[in-house]
């Protein structure tokens, strides 16, 4: 019945209508050599977009015959940003200097409301009389934009109880974490997990299932730097949306974080006449369990992929940036 249906997303929607079907492809055999995702794995993409499943399953084909990525999730952690607005900034001043002597404390306010979420670093930004606390957590198998927003909420309400300088105003998200947005912090810090992956294409092989060159690839690679730098794009690469929405969508994580994830750098360079190729993402957010991955066409997504337990949503982030 449609009470029936309704009930296995009402964690996930109010007012729901129903599902909308978007079509969903495989691509892969993918090889990958990584940290936590190795062996051949088939890549779930939703996407109403034609001939993007073709390419990412052209890549996978050249990348597999040349022995496979190379992957490696380098750093994590989520970061949430919560605002404190003070009369001044001597105020704000001593506010940090609470927070320092008290740090310990407030790690234990944040972890009092999960079990995987981990607060691993509290770093103080003013401006002003404005403060900013970057709070960065890992969170287990879950992507954990949540996790990270019930945990700081908890650590802002235990500091509004016990500061003795009470601020004017406090935000759960000051909106300097990178949240759904491209941001040079991203850039340069990460959020959620950072990968980085890279393969060398034999030179026939590039000729044999590209239809092109390395050479060719290279002359590209310098036309599009140059584009790169001259449009004043945060990182420089091609298009890393398109396979992460169509990715996103079809295994449940929440697609609006495309905005961020969909940021880093890509290099091409010549290996003794072969292609190197590597790409870095500082801010890839998935997870294995929570937000949408256990929804019935997602949770089938993510059983393709065949990843679950202990290091999984690593294993996923290798596998999104190979
Ligand atoms: P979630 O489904 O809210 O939380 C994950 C849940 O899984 C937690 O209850 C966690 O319990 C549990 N869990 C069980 N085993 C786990 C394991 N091995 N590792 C980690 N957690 C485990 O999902 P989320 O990843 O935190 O958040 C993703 C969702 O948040 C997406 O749907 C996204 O759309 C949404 N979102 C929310 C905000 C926001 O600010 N609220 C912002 C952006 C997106 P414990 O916590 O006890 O460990």
């Amino acid at each position: 019945t449609s009470e029936q249906a309704a009930a296995v997303y009402a964690k996930n929607i109010e007012n729901f209508a129903g599902t909308g079907k978007v079509p969903l492809g495989i691509a892969g055999p993918l090889r990958i050599n990584g940290l936590h995702a190795h062996g051949d794995f088939f890549i779930p993409l939703a996407t109403t977009e034609a001939a993007l499943v073709a390419s990412y399953a052209r890549g996978a084909h050249v990348v597999t015959k040349s022995g496979g990525i190379s992957a490696a999730m380098l750093s994590e952690g989520v970061l949430r940003s919560p605002a404190f607005v003070f009369a001044n900034l001597l105020e704000a001043g001593q506010f940090i200097d609470w927070v320092a002597t008290n740090e310990d404390a407030l790690k234990r306010a944040a972890e009092s409301t999960t079990r995987h979420g981990k607060l691993i670093s509290l770093e103080p930004y003013m401006d002003g009389e404005i403060v900013f606390l970057l709070c960065r957590y890992t969170t287990g198998e879950a992507s954990g934009q949540n996790m990270v927003t019930i945990a700081t909420d908890a650590m802002c309400r235990f500091i509004i109880d016990a500061v003795p300088l009470k601020p004017r105003h406090w935000y759960i998200e000051g909106n300097f974490s990178g949240d759904k947005k491209a941001s040079f912090l991203g850039l340069l810090t990460g959020r959620g997990r950072k990968v980085t992956a890279s393969v060398v294409l034999a030179k026939r092989d590039v000729e044999k299932y590209l239809r092109t060159t390395p050479a060719a690839m290279l002359e590209y690679a310098r036309v599009a730097d140059l584009g790169a730098r001259l449009n004043g794009q945060i990182g420089a690469q091609g298009h890393y949306a398109n396979g992460l929405a169509a990715f996103y969508i079809a295994t449940g994580q929440d697609a609006a974080c495309v905005a961020e994830s969909a940021v880093g750098s890509t290099r091409m360079e010549d290996r003794d006449g072969d292609l190197f190729m590597s790409v870095t993402m500082p801010n890839i957010l998935v997870g294995t369990v929570g937000g949408g991955t256990s929804l019935p066409s997602q949770s089938a997504a993510m059983s393709l992929l065949g990843v679950s337990g202990g290091g999984s949503a690593s294993a996923v982030a290798e596998i999104v940036a190979s």
